[in-house]
């Protein structure tokens, strides 16, 4: 027996997700069927106004509502250091320190020459325009502890410290192959503090 079209095709929508099956997806799908009408169209709401009201600043990468983003228009911050991640996701885990008050670049990924992707491809051009627009003259790589993520911090390394900037790293309490966004506070900020330049 086939599930009729709707049911199936909320299936196949969840199945879109990361890390959601088949199995997965029908049982979110029945249950979303089970909502009250009221919550489910709060919920497609919601998904349509997060791809349609945010985008990506067009200073720093980061996901924002504004453009610039409201990090990046704070003056009161230190207009001096800049953090640089893979992902928006590390922003919020990384701005959640009280102890750091700069700012932040987000690449959209690291390096992979197995996938293809080359310094074109990520986020590295912008970061090159704001060093010689803005009065930066720290940067902390703060990409992941994997071998993309090594690789890529050695070349922006390469890249910008030519230019007198200079380059620090994270230091690694942050275990090998951990990622950011699950570090609790402690460990980003021993992270932060123990930052050795490259
Ligand atoms: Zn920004």
């Amino acid at each position: 027996m086939q599930y009729p079209e709707p049911i199936a095709k909320l299936i196949d929508s969840y199945m879109k997700l990361p890390g959601i099956g088949s199995k997965t997806a029908t049982r979110l799908a029945f249950y979303t069927i089970d909502m009250p009408e009221d919550d489910v169209t709060d919920f497609s709401k919601s998904l349509i106004a997060a791809k349609k009201d945010l985008h990506y600043c067009s200073v720093c990468g980061n996901i924002t509502e504004n453009d610039p983003c409201d990090i990046c228009r704070d003056q009161s911050r230190d207009q001096n250091s800049v953090i640089v991640v893979e992902q928006p996701k590390d922003v919020m885990a990384l701005d959640k320190m009280d102890d750091y008050h700069g700012l932040y670049h987000v690449l959209h990924g690291v390096l992979s020459p197995m996938e293809g992707k080359g310094p074109d491809d990520i986020n590295i051009k912008t970061l090159i325009q704001r060093l010689q627009k803005q009065p930066i003259k720290e940067v902390i790589i703060a990409t992941n502890a994997t071998p993309e993520g090594e690789a890529t911090a050695m070349y922006i390394s390469r890249l910008i410290k030519p230019a007198g900037i200079k380059v620090t790293r994270l230091a690694h309490g942050l275990s090998v192959g951990s990622d950011i966004e699950y570090a609790d506070e402690m460990t980003l900020l021993k992270a932060v503090e123990g930052r050795q330049e490259m």
